[in-house]
C-alpha cells in the first residue's frame, strides 16, 4: 500500500528527525503493508511549534468558515470511503463489510455532525451583565488506538478543529496508514497549514513526548487504562486539560419477561463484532437464573454461526486480532476462564482451523461465570463473551456496577419504563435500551475507571472549549 514516508507538519510531509520506521502488517496474513517513519521527541516538538504558531488565526476563524473546511473534509472521506474501507481492513483486520459500515460510515457521520455544530453553536452568550465567551482551549495533543483507527481520529479532530483548536496527532501504531489517509484529506479541504499535524511513532517514545510536552493545553487519549493512568499524572503535574477514554467490561443485563432469544442474539454480535476489539463491548451477559440455561444454549448456538476468515471473504463475520500480543493476550484470558472453573460452552484457546497465519482466535463464549473471575473482570478485548448468572434485580444490578469500570452498558425487558430503570442505577456512561441504536451525536465517555471528559456531539464539542467571562 501508498505511504508516506515523513510526517505531516506546517502544512506539508517533511522527512522525520530520525531514522526508524515502524512496519505496517496485514494481521490476516503477516504480510508487509508498508512501512512509515517512527517519529520522536523532535518531530512531536516541530509539530507542536507549528500547533502554537497556527493557533492565533484558526482561533479567530469565524466558526462559519471553520465549519466549511469540516464540510470539505466530510466531502473528500465520503469521496474516499472505499479506500478508508480497504486501508482499515488491510491494517486492522475488519472484514470488509464491517469496515464499509462502520469503520468509514461512522468518521463520516461524526465529520458531517462537526460540520453542522460548528456554524450553528453558540460561542457567546449574554448573562445578566455578563459576556461568555467560549473559547478554544489551544493546542491539543491527541493519542489514539488501533480499533476504531478512523473513528478515534475523528472523534478528536473534528470537534477540535470546529471548536478552534489546533492539534497534533499521535495515532497507534499498528494503524498509521488511515491516518496518513486522514491527513491528505485535511490537506486537501483546505485547513491552514499547522492547524492539524500527524507524528507516526511508538507508544512510548513520541506518544510519551506528546503527553509530556510543555506546550499542550489539552491531551486528549483513547486506550488501555494502564497508559491512560500516567497521562493522567503527566498532564496533571503539567496542569494541563485531560481528556481520557479507556476500557470497559460492560453488562447486557436480560431482565426477566425480556424477549430471550432477541436480546442474546444481539448481545453475541455486539461482542463478536470487531473480533470484540471494542471498548463498549457487552462482554458479560447477565440472565437470570431461571432462564440461564436456555440464555447458555441461545449464545453457544449463535457464536457457531460466527465464522472466522480472510477479511475479504463475503463469508467471513470474524477477521484476526490487530497482532500476535493481541492475540496471546486474548488466548491467554480463555486459558484463565477454564483455570478459574467457568464452563466453555464456544470457541476455545486453540486456534481456528485453517488460520495457521493470521493473528485469529476462536468466537468463544464461557458459561457459569461468577463476579469474581478474572474473565467477569479485566478488558478482554477479543471475541470472548462471559455469562452471569443473577438471581433478581437488585442482584443484577450489583453485578452490572461491580467492575472498576463503567463505559457502556444493555438493558432489555419486556417494559421499556422498566429498563430505563433499572439503567438510571447504573454506574455506566452510556446504556442502549432494548436494542437502541449508536447515535453519533449522543456523548460518548466513561464513569469511574473507564474515563474523564465526553467525546461526540456538543458534548465532545464543549471539551475544546475553556470559559471566559467579560462584566459589562
Ligand atoms: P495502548 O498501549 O494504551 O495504546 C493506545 C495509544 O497510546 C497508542 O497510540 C499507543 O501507541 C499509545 N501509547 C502507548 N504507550 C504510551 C505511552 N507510554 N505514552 C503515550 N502514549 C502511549 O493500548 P494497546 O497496547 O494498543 O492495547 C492494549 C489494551 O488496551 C487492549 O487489550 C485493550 O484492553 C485496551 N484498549 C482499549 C481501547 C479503547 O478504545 N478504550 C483501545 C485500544 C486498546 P502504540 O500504538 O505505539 O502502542
Ligand atoms: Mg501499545
Amino acid at each position: 500500500m501508498k505511504a508516506h514516508d515523513g510526517m505531516y507538519i506546517d502544512g506539508a510531509w517533511r522527512p522525520a528527525a530520525g531514522t526508524g520506521t515502524i512496519e505496517v502488517t496485514n494481521p490476516a496474513d503477516g504480510t508487509l503493508l508498508a512501512t512509515v517513519p517512527a517519529g520522536g521527541p523532535e518531530d512531536v516538538a516541530a509539530a507542536v511549534r507549528a500547533a502554537r504558531a497556527a493557533l492565533p488565526g484558526w482561533a479567530a476563524t469565524p466558526p462559519a468558515e471553520r465549519a466549511a473546511r469540516l464540510d470539505a473534509l466530510r466531502r473528500i472521506l465520503t469521496d474516499r470511503r472505499e479506500e478508508i474501507a480497504r486501508t482499515v481492513t488491510a491494517e486492522l483486520g475488519s472484514p470488509l463489510t464491517l469496515s464499509q459500515k462502520v469503520h468509514a460510515a461512522v468518521p463520516i457521520a461524526v465529520c458531517t455532525g462537526y460540520a453542522e455544530l460548528a456554524a450553528a453553536y453558540s460561542f457567546e452568550e449574554r448573562l445578566g451583565n455578563s459576556l461568555v465567551l467560549r473559547e478554544p482551549v489551544g493546542v491539543v495533543g491527541a493519542i489514539t488506538p488501533w480499533n476504531y483507527p478512523l473513528h478515534q481520529i475523528v472523534a478528536k479532530a473534528a470537534p477540535a478543529l470546529a471548536a478552534g483548536c489546533t492539534m497534533v496527532l499521535k495515532p497507534a501504531e499498528d494503524t498509521p496508514l488511515v491516518a496518513q489517509l486522514f491527513a491528505e484529506a485535511v490537506d486537501e479541504a483546505g485547513v491552514p497549514a499547522g492547524v492539524f499535524n500527524l507524528v507516526t511513532g511508538l507508544g512510548p517514545v513520541a506518544g510519551q513526548a506528546l503527553a509530556e510536552h510543555e506546550d499542550i493545553d489539552l491531551l486528549s487519549f483513547t486506550g488501555s487504562t494502564a497508559v491512560g493512568r500516567r497521562i493522567g499524572a503527566a498532564a496533571a503535574s503539567g496542569v494541563k486539560r485531560v481528556a481520557l477514554e479507556l476500557g470497559g467490561k460492560s453488562a447486557n443485563v436480560v431482565l426477566p419477561g425480556a424477549d430471550l432469544a432477541k436480546a442474546v442474539k444481539a448481545g453475541v454480535a455486539n461482542v463478536m463484532s470487531n473480533s470484540g476489539q471494542t471498548c463498549s463491548a457487552w462482554t458479560r451477559m447477565l440472565v437470570d437464573s431461571e432462564r440461564y440455561e436456555e440464555a447458555v444454549r441461545l449464545a453457544a448456538e449463535a457464536t457457531a454461526k460466527y465464522t472466522t476468515g480472510d477479511p475479504l471473504d463475503e463469508a467471513t463475520r470474524v477477521g484476526p486480532l490487530v497482532n500476535a500480543a493481541q492475540r496471546e493476550r486474548v488466548t491467554g484470558y480463555i486459558e484463565r476462564g477454564r483455570e478459574e472453573g467457568a464452563r466453555l460452552v464456544a470457541g476455545g484457546a486453540e486456534p481456528p482451523e485453517g488460520a495457521e497465519r493470521g493473528h485469529y482466535v476462536r468466537p468463544t463464549v464461557f458459561a457459569d461465570v461468577t463476579p469474581g473471575m478474572t474473565i467477569a473482570q479485566e478488558e478482554i478485548f477479543g471475541p470472548v463473551l462471559s455469562l452471569l448468572k443473577y438471581e433478581d434485580t437488585e442482584d443484577a444490578l450489583r453485578i452490572a456496577n461491580g467492575t472498576v469500570y463503567g463505559l457502556a452498558g444493555a438493558v432489555w425487558s419486556e417494559d421499556e419504563e422498566e429498563a430505563v430503570a433499572f439503567a438510571r442505577r447504573m454506574e455506566t456512561g452510556q446504556v442502549d435500551i432494548n436494542g437502541g441504536r449508536f447515535n453519533p451525536l449522543a456523548p460518548f465517555g466513561g464513569y469511574k475507571q473507564s474515563g474523564v471528559g465526553r467525546e461526540l456531539g456538543v458534548h465532545g464539542l464543549e471539551e475544546y472549549l475553556q470559559t471566559k467571562s467579560l462584566q459589562l
